[in-house]
C-alpha cells in the first residue's frame, strides 16, 4: 500500500478564497476576528451553498474499550496517568456492541462510532475491532472508529472489515501539541490520519478549544485540518470537558461566542465538510448550540454519553432541534449539495 507523508503547513501561505486551500494562519486568524455578525453571515452563507439547509446528521459514539490509556493527553479522563475515577475496562463484545448499535439505530442515529482508549492497537485488537465493525456494518449503519496510532496494513484491514471513516484528532495547533500530550509527536497524528486516506477511508478530524491555548492556536489548528489535501469529511469541534483529576481540570472556560467563531471559520474554510459538535455541548447551553447551527455545524454526537463524559439527553435534543425547525438527516443520504 502507498502511503502519503504529511507535514506541517508553513504560516506564511497565501490567502484563498473560502475552502478553496491553502489557508495561511494569518488568514484564518483574520476570520476568527471579524465583527461577530459579519462572521456568521458569512459561515450561513458558505453553509447553504454547499449543504442542504436546516438539515443536522446524529452520530452516537460508544466507548467499546475504556480507560487504561497509556498516552497523557492532558484533557482525557480515560488517560492511566490521572486519577478521574475511571475504571478500565476489557474490549466489548460482539454482541454487546451489536445491541448498542441497534439501540442507537432505534434512536435515530445513522452513524456509529466506536472509541477505544489505545496508544495503539496490536494486530490481534484489529481482528477483534474488524468483527465488531462488519456486526455494525451489518445493522446498515455507517461506521466509524477512533483507536489510536494505526500502521498503513492496519488501516487497510479496518477499511476490508467496512469502516466507513475513522476519528484521529489533531487537538489543536502543532506549536502547542507539547503543552496538551508528551507521549507522541504531532506528526505521529498526521501520519495515521495519511495511512488512514490512502486506505481509502474517509476522515474524521478535528480539536478541542478551552485548553489555554491562545487565539493564534486555534486559527493554527484550522489551518492543519483546512490543508489537508482533501480536508476531513467530518470535523468535530469539541469545547472542552474540564474532568476532575485531568491536568486541564482547572482551565478557564471557553468564551462561548469565542467557540461559536471557530465553528463559523470551519465551515468557511471546510465548506464540504460536516462540521460536529462534539463534547461540552452540555456546558454550552442551547442558545450557543442555535448559535453554532448558525455557524454551519450539521453534525451532533447523539445519546446521553460521549466515551466518558455526559452529552445532552436524546429527548432534550430532539426538542431542540424542532424548535430551531432543524431535521436529522441519515447520513447515508448526506452527501453535500
Ligand atoms: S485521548 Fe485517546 S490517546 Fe489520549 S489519553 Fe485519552 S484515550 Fe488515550
Amino acid at each position: 500500500m502507498t502511503t502519503t507523508t504529511l507535514q506541517f503547513v508553513p504560516p506564511c501561505l497565501p490567502t484563498r478564497s473560502a475552502g478553496a486551500g491553502p489557508w495561511s494562519v494569518d488568514a484564518i486568524q483574520a476570520l476568527l476576528d471579524l465583527p461577530f455578525m459579519d462572521l456568521l453571515w458569512r459561515a450561513q452563507t458558505v453553509h447553504r451553498e454547499h449543504w442542504p439547509a436546516g438539515e443536522v446528521e446524529l452520530a452516537t459514539l460508544l466507548s467499546v474499550k475504556t480507560g487504561g490509556c497509556p498516552e497523557n493527553c492532558g484533557y482525557c479522563p480515560q488517560s492511566a496517568a490521572f486519577d478521574t475515577g475511571v475504571q478500565a475496562q476489557k474490549l466489548m463484545d460482539v454482541a454487546e456492541v451489536t445491541a448498542a448499535a441497534q439501540a442507537a439505530k432505534n434512536a435515530g442515529a445513522t452513524r456509529f462510532c466506536m472509541g477505544a482508549a489505545w496508544r495503539a492497537p496490536k494486530d490481534r485488537d484489529i481482528e477483534k475491532m474488524s468483527a465488531l465493525i462488519a456486526a455494525v456494518k451489518g445493522l446498515g449503519l455507517q461506521t466509524c472508529a477512533t483507536l489510536g496510532m494505526l500502521q498503513p496494513h492496519q488501516a487497510g484491514a479496518l477499511k476490508d472489515a467496512g469502516l466507513d471513516y475513522y476519528n484521529h484528532n489533531l487537538d489543536t495547533a502543532p506549536e502547542y501539541y507539547q503543552d496538551v500530550v508528551s507521549t507522541r509527536q504531532y506528526q505521529d497524528r498526521l501520519d495515521t490520519l495519511a495511512h488512514v486516506r490512502a486506505a481509502g477511508i474517509k476522515v474524521c478530524a478535528g480539536g478541542i478549544i478551552g485548553m489555554g491555548e491562545a487565539p493564534v492556536h486555534r486559527a493554527g489548528l484550522i489551518a492543519q485540518l483546512a490543508n489537508l489535501d482533501p480536508y476531513p469529511e467530518s470535523v468535530p469541534i469539541n469545547s472542552l470537558v474540564r474532568v476532575p483529576g485531568t491536568p486541564m481540570a482547572d482551565s478557564d472556560p471557553v468564551d462561548p461566542l469565542d467557540f461559536v467563531r471557530v465553528i463559523a471559520v470551519a465551515r468557511i474554510t471546510m465548506p464540504r465538510a460536516r462540521v460536529r459538535l462534539s463534547a461540552g455541548r452540555q456546558q454550552l447551553g442551547e442558545a450557543v448550540q442555535a448559535l453554532c447551527f448558525l455557524a454551519g455545524a450539521n453534525s451532533i454526537f447523539y445519546g446521553d454519553k460521549l466515551l466518558v463524559t455526559g452529552n445532552p439527553e436524546a429527548q432534550d435534543d430532539a426538542r431542540l432541534l424542532a424548535r430551531l425547525g432543524l431535521s436529522a438527516r441519515p447520513s447515508a443520504s448526506a452527501s453535500p449539495a
